[in-house]
């Protein structure tokens, strides 16, 4: 489903990703995990081409995603993205952030859009949330909606980017609930988390990266327990 060969990316002249083999298969859920600036979010952002490779080969259900005549609206049509910053529109209410893209990009009726709408706001738990605006909301609900926009666009992946690091602690809970709950459906997930629990039991793969390279990749069990590399144990000597 996602499919990244040597790809190689720069900064200028900082070479941010450097030869990243991975390859992500329909329904599984790869974590990724590694220090700050180890170039997480921009391996995940290279995917739906909100950044763009210097060098390799990358594709995604198929589609070449940086060649010149790939569409970026059919690409980004089957990824679903959240952000640690929720990015709710904060004068629209719920309903009407979950709505806007499935009507404005899958040309869905309002009528039509609200019924899918409402369908994945149950989903997570806050159907009775639709009439509020994102303020009126916890940050826990908050990801929630963003996470419900996502699945609204009905995307063959999810991409998540450190979803429940702004959260208090006590709502780290709830988000990670709603994501346990979308792998065990067979959704396709990459997650970019600090959560070595969450890795742990939901990951069918954990990646390590350190400074643009994936240093190691396991079985979450296999990974915990016995890390083959010293940068591994070392990360994961600091987080556990
Ligand atoms: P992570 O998500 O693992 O913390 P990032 O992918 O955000 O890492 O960043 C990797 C490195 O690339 C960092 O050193 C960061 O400062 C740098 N970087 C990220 N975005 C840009 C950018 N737009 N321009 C230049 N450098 C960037
Ligand atoms: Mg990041």
């Amino acid at each position: 489903m996602i499919d990244f060969h040597q790809v190689d990316k720069h900064y200028g002249q900082f070479h941010v990703l450097k030869s990243i083999d991975l390859h992500v298969q329909e329904g599984e859920v790869v974590v990724v995990v590694g220090p700050s600036g180890s170039g997480k979010s921009t391996m995940l952002r290279c995917i739906n081409r909100l950044e763009t490779i210097t060098s390799g080969g990358l594709t995604v259900d198929g589609i070449t995603v940086n060649e010149r005549k790939t569409d970026i609206n059919t690409l980004r049509k089957e990824i679903g993205m959240v952000f640690q910053h929720f990015n709710l529109y904060p004068h629209k209410k719920v309903i009407d952030n979950i709505t806007l893209a499935p009507i404005k990009v899958l040309g869905l009726s309002k009528a039509e859009a609200e019924k899918t709408a409402m369908y994945y706001l149950d989903k997570v738990g806050i159907a009775d949330k639709a009439q509020s605006y994102p303020s009126q909301l916890s940050g826990g609900q908050q990801q929630r909606v963003a996470i419900a926009r996502g699945l609204a666009m009905k995307p063959k992946i999810m991409l998540f980017d450190e979803p429940t690091s702004a959260l208090d602690p006590e709502m780290v809970g709830e988000v990670l609930d709603v994501m346990r709950a979308l792998a065990k459906e067979g959704m396709t997930m990459v997650v970019v988390t600090h959560e070595m629990g969450f890795a742990r039991e939901v990951a069918d793969r954990v990646i390590f990266m350190d400074q643009g390279q994936i240093v190691e990749e396991a079985e979450p069990e296999q990974f915990f327990a016995s890390p083959k590399e010293e940068r591994t144990r070392t990360f994961l000597s600091r987080v556990l």
